[in-house]
């Protein structure tokens, strides 16, 4: 593709890290990785395997067991993680033009990312600092606390939607709870994950607490999971791989973390504000190419405002800019690999027969290379329907009617996901109670898709097990010991007392 921005430096060929050394994987073994804009196959990477997993667990657990990290004070761990966080902003322009690059996402969108990934490692800095242990006292008689510790080698296994920043949501409160950690990054997109090395490096980490396996999900991911020596995985990914991971994470009954799939609705009443529904709706679906975990991909709007806001949001959808992704002008870029392109234009196929087609629809003109879907929208999609169902993963997105509240519950609920969901309405009382009655792990009144790192972020149903943020990613990756001492004198009763 002429004039197809192509940043300096990238590596051919991006390996391991394994206990401070950067490492191909031992049987020499290797995967293709390309350039979402022309396809062309621009690097390999490593993939590893059984023994290259073992190696980085083997790093791990030393690093756990004999070196400092997992001993060091909240304050001094959190000291290398605030310099974590400023590499990463030292390097905001370089990191955003690698992952437009690899992944395809508008790059005023991957520098926005940039900017989350360091502010999770300031978040997760700041609040093992806060953090106190829970004590008990019971007056005069007995002292309980709890000691928490980190967990060991945490395996983490991320996606390859806005992968750096997925990796930060991961290895801040993992290291920031003393763990050690063997990252598993997407094998779509490996270029971002390659900067941790040296981001860790420049910051003071010590060797081997962080370990990095690049490699498909079946070999590298599969090998990850089944080691006896890592006690917990934390995972985001698609659910049909959660359900393999959890059924094989069994064996060894590790902690598991898991952040799934979505089918998201929006839902807007005729109460709303039609104009900030719009834009939040096309936001919702269309920001990062669709490629979104908590995508608002089924819009039920109630009947009085139905043929309108069909006409509106399929006029700006049908305005949106698609291109390179590295033009700052770009909202939708380049989906991230062809096997993912192919899987979202099936469903535009099928949403042809399944609803009335608005805007886009297939390829955008005048983009004939490249995993370019123009934003398409379907109207009158009925429940049943597989584009109502099934997640697409890509700029599409259903619109269905509703009649009222009971109706639109029951469309919001009716899918097996339960990730975000998105709610329009100026009806104070309708908001909060429809809120409570939607089968969802987050929900966003009146609001796009903005949220505090305190809050709990996770999926219900199939979309996902356990919570992260806060607090809770600091308890995941801690174990919590109860201890109970008795102060004053001990009181126990005398079994087998003699007379
Ligand atoms: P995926 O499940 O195909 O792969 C995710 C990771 O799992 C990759 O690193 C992959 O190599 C690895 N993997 C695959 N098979 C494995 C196995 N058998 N054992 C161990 N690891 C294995 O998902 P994807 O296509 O990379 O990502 C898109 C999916 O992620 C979507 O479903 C999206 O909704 C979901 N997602 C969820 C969230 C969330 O927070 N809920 C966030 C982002 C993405």
């Amino acid at each position: 593709m002429s004039g197809h921005f192509i940043p300096d430096g990238l590596p051919a060929h991006i390996r391991h890290y394994i206990d401070g050394q950067s490492v191909d994987s031992v049987g020499g073994e290797r995967f293709p990785v390309l350039d979402p804009v022309t396809n062309a196959n621009y690097a390999t990477a490593a993939a590893g395997q059984k023994a290259d997993i073992a190696l980085a667990v083997t790093a791990a657990t030393r690093a756990f067991r004999e070196g400092p990290w997992p001993h060091m004070k909240a304050r001094e761990r959190a000291r290398i993680l605030n310099k974590v966080a400023d590499a990463i902003e030292d390097s905001e322009t370089r990191l955003a033009e690698l992952e437009t690059f690899d992944t395809g996402l508008p790059i005023t969108q991957a520098r926005g990312q940039a900017r989350r990934a360091a502010e999770n490692f300031r978040f997760f800095a700041d609040l093992v600092v806060a953090q106190l242990d829970d004590a008990m006292k019971v007056p005069g008689a007995q002292l309980n606390y709890v000691n928490r510790k980190p967990v060991g080698v945490a395996g983490l296994i991320t996606p390859w939607n806005t992968p750096f920043m997925l990796e930060s949501w991961k290895l801040a409160p993992a290291l920031a709870a003393g763990c050690t950690v063997v990252l598993k990054p997407a094998e779509f997109t490996p270029l971002s994950a390659s900067l941790w090395a040296g981001i860790f490096e420049e910051a003071g980490l010590p060797q081997g607490v962080f370990n990095l396996v690049n490699g498909l999900g079946e070999e590298a991911g599969d090998a990850l999971v089944k080691h006896p020596g890592v006690p917990l995985i934390s995972f985001t990914g698609e659910t049909t791989t959660g359900q393999t991971i959890f059924r094989n994470a069994a064996t060894n009954l590790k902690g598991l973390s898991m952040e799934l799939g979505g089918k998201s609705p929006c839902v807007v009443f005729a109460d709303a504000d039609l104009d900030a529904a719009i834009d939040s709706a096309l936001f919702g679906v269309f920001s990062l190419n669709g490629e979104r975990c908590t995508a608002g991909s089924r819009i039920l709007v109630e009947r009085p405002i139905y043929d309108e806001f069909c006409e509106k949001f399929a006029a700006r959808a049908r305005n949106i800019v698609v291109g390179d992704p590295h033009n700052p002008a770009t909202e939708v870029g380049a989906l991230v690999h062809p096997e993912h392109y192919a899987k979202v234009m099936n469903y535009v196929e099928i949403g042809k027969s399944e609803g009335r087609l608005l805007a886009g629809g297939g390829r955008p003109a005048g983009l004939d290379t490249g995993n370019y879907v123009a934003p398409t929208v379907f109207a009158d999609v009925g429940p049943e329907s597989r584009i109502f169902q099934e997640e697409i993963f890509g700029p599409v997105v259903a619109i269905t009617p509703f009649e009222d509240d009971a109706g639109a519950l029951a469309l919001a609920n009716g899918v097996k996901y339960g990730l975000a969901a998105y709610v329009w309405t100026n009806n104070l009382r309708r908001a909060h109670t429809f809120a409570q009655a939607l089968e969802a792990g987050m929900v966003w009144l009146n609001s796009h898709n903005v949220r505090d790192l305190r809050t709990p972020f996770g999926g219900v149903k199939a979309s996902g097990l356990g919570h992260e943020g806060g607090f809770r990613s600091l308890d995941f990756y801690t174990d919590q010991q109860a201890v109970h001492i008795t102060l004053g004198s001990v009181d126990t009763p005398k079994f087998g007392a003699l007379p």
